[in-house]
């Protein structure tokens, strides 16, 4: 089993949520005591939403990258980030990254809607994730069409997860606006919907809407699961 590098605290409220399922991942596949082999580099969320509110992306990026080394030097070889968002670096994490492997979370999620044969899918994330395409191009370069929602469910949805959800706030009234937001996207085509921010799924489950539903940070998990179980060169190289 490799040992897994995790970029969190964006926010610990979805991290935590990684961890669970990442090691119920790993005791599901190899059964009896064993449990993921995992370094986490969790942040202070309100370090990260004041660099992202002042468009401070290069410095983020930069941060990201040197604590992405850090964890390739702790002995991680399957890096992830754990959350959408900051994947608008993430070309910054791949490119600093020696020999290990950035699990993107964008293609996990593009893996399985590819899987259900889904050509149009709606989006509903923070502005950022919505409003450009590092998340929704894995997507459309694929052939699938991604539907973002209009304003003002744009605005409801960003407010509602940086003043809410990352704050560990889960509420009814928001849970039905944001179900209604993804039900005006099935209004417009979409087949089935994506949360595209790791704690979007800790508000609304699949029960909730009448879609296909791909909740981001559950299958970037399992996604980091399979990679992790993978045996690396070296150790195959060792079995011989
Ligand atoms: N975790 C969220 C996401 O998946 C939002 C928090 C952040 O800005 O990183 O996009």
């Amino acid at each position: 089993m490799r040992r897994i590098g995790l970029l969190g605290g964006m926010s610990w409220e979805s991290s935590i949520e990684y961890e669970r399922l990442i090691n119920q991942g790993v005791r599901e596949q190899l059964g009896g005591t064993h449990s993921a082999d995992l370094v986490i580099r969790s942040y202070d969320f309100a370090a990260i939403e004041a660099l992202q509110a002042a468009g401070e992306w290069d410095a983020m990026g930069d941060l990201l990258a040197s604590d992405a080394r850090q964890l390739e030097r702790s002995g991680a070889e399957v890096i992830a980030l754990c959350t959408n968002t900051m994947h608008r670096v993430a070309g910054r994490i791949e490119q600093a990254l020696d020999a290990a492997e950035f699990v993107h979370i964008g293609d996990a999620t593009a893996g399985a809607v590819m899987s259900v044969g889904i050509a149009c899918v709606g989006l509903v994330g923070t502005r950022y994730t919505m409003e450009h395409d590092f998340l929704s191009s894995r997507l459309t370069s694929n052939g699938i069409e991604v539907l973002i929602p209009d304003e003002p469910d744009r605005t409801m949805i960003h407010h509602t997860i940086y003043d809410e959800l990352v704050r560990g706030v889960i509420d009814n009234a928001s849970r039905r606006r944001m179900v209604e937001a993804i039900d005006a996207l099935r209004g417009r085509g979409a087949t089935g919907v994506i949360a595209g921010c790791t704690e979007i799924e800790l508000l609304v489950g699949p029960d909730d809407i009448d879609a296909a539903y791909f909740p981001t940070a559950r299958l970037h998990a399992a996604a980091i699961v399979e990679r992790c179980l993978t045996v690396s060169a070296s150790e195959h190289h060792g079995d011989r």
